[in-house]
């Protein structure tokens, strides 16, 4: 078997190159496109309860941002590497831009494991990240949020820090923030509910009706159990299966999903939920069911494990759950990806709408907020989709066309290339 390359840089500038292909991208550009145009690397030392003082290494790229202010999250894990806060930059770029919103794509991580911290050690340390970026980010250069291990709490410590640098109150420099601070209605379920959006207009292609649809869900942190959740509440999905890092659960009648999180809860961990039978991740993902949404983590569908997907819906909740070669197999099977910077787009989408409430102080209810999203997500996944039909190509290069052409399009009017 090929020994595949899972470096999310590596394959997120490959999926690039098979756009730029097909787009016959003048090369200029796409040697542009292909790298980030400003990255910070930088050490945060931060003082631990114990009284030591511990290094941590923090980076922020700022990959494109022709088409606005640079957008995405801060990721805090053991593994982060400047390669995959690069490629998370790159689908930002790319996910703002198919999803028509005026801003460009960003990212940044923190080499930490958040778990083995206290919260007053975490906040020195959020409040150092920001203290460290702080110049290159604002509403009108760089707007991060959370993602993994990142979450509001984590959001107002920053925005506090950047504004008692600043010394004045700009709630917009960061998005995903607690209510009380300007946040906004819908933003946390907004990713999932997004990805749901696009999982209906899917079903409709499929002709597979959603009411009782079985739904496999890897990760059960915001993204999956939010699927979860609003899945099995307001599109009547029948999930029979759902995992986290610790290993997964099934029942064939489906699970509901106030005893799994009541459960996990109580113990930190999916498995062992009453009235389920413990799954691991990898027959998760190999289950016969309707949707699959991996929700979790990069590179799940390999080369190892494609072949034996049964899904006839893949939606990307996580970004990059596919490899290129999986991503084939995939698609040779008949099977409809929604692909990851379309189908978790929601996120980010009501980061923007935040920034819009922000920056006029006027804030809209829940079903406004989903509303807009519904129409936003939904224009975005036909433009996808009436792309890939008429040029030909499978979902994620015509998500890559839409994007990149905007991209591109914005880069030209700016007389950059
Ligand atoms: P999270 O930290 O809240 O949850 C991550 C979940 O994945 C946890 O349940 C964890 O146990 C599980 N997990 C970790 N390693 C795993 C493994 N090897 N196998 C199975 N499960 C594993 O993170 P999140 O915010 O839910 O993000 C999940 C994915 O969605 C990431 O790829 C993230 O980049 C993407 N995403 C998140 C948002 C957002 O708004 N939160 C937006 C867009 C994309």
């Amino acid at each position: 078997m090929t020994k595949e390359n899972l470096n999310p840089f590596a394959i997120a500038q490959a999926q690039l190159d098979e756009a730029a292909d097909v787009l016959q991208l003048d090369p200029h550009m796409h040697a542009f496109l292909r790298e980030p145009m400003r990255e910070f690397h930088f050490t945060i030392p931060v003082r631990m309860d114990d009284d030591t003082t511990q290094t941590f290494q923090g980076f922020r790229v700022q990959y494109n941002d022709a088409r606005g202010p640079a957008k995405g999250g801060i990721r805090f894990h053991p593994d982060e590497t400047i390669d995959t806060v690069r490629a998370l930059a790159a689908w930002m770029t790319w996910k703002t831009a198919v999803s028509d919103i005026p801003l460009g794509g960003g990212k940044g991580g923190v080499i930490c494991d958040p778990r083995k911290m206290t919260q007053d050690e975490l906040e020195r340390l959020s409040r150092g990240y920001m203290r460290n970026i702080a110049r290159y980010v604002g509403i009108t250069q760089d707007v991060p949020a959370p993602d993994v291990n990142t979450n509001p709490r984590i959001m107002a410590w920053m925005l506090d820090e950047y504004e008692t640098i600043t010394g004045r109150r700009e709630p917009g420099v960061i998005t995903g923030k607690p209510l009380e601070l300007g946040g906004s209605a819908g933003r946390t379920p907004a990713t999932a509910m997004g990805g749901l959006f696009t999982i209906r207009e899917a079903a409709k292609l499929k002709s597979l009706n959603l009411e009782g649809a079985t739904t496999a869900v890897q990760g059960y942190g915001n993204v999956g159990s939010y699927a979860h959740i609003l899945g099995q509440k307001q599109f009547g999905l029948k999930v029979v299966a759902v995992s986290d890092e610790y290993g997964g659960i099934y029942n064939a009648n489906g699970l509901d999903c106030d005893v799994v999180l009541e459960h996990q809860r109580k113990t930190g961990k999916v498995i062992d939920c009453p009235g389920t039978d413990n799954i691991s991740n990898e027959e998760l993902l190999e289950l016969e069911v309707d949707i699959l949404i991996p929700g979790a983590i990069e590179n799940q569908l390999t080369l190892k494990n494609a072949d034996s997907v049964k899904a006839k819906i893949v939606a990307e909740l996580a970004n990059g759950p596919t490899t290129p070669e999986a991503d084939n197999i995939l698609n040779d099977k008949g099977i409809y990806i929604i692909p990851d910077f379309l189908c978790n787009a929601g996120g980010v989408i009501v980061s923007y709408f935040e920034m819009v409430q922000n920056g006029y102080q006027y804030y809209w209810d829940e079903s406004m907020v989903h509303q807009r999203l519904d129409k936003k997500i939904t224009t975005a996944f036909q433009a996808v989709n009436h792309m890939s039909q008429s040029k030909n190509v499978d979902t994620r290069v015509a998500a890559y066309l839409v994007a990149v052409n905007r991209v591109a399009n914005a880069v030209r009017l700016r007389g950059w290339v």
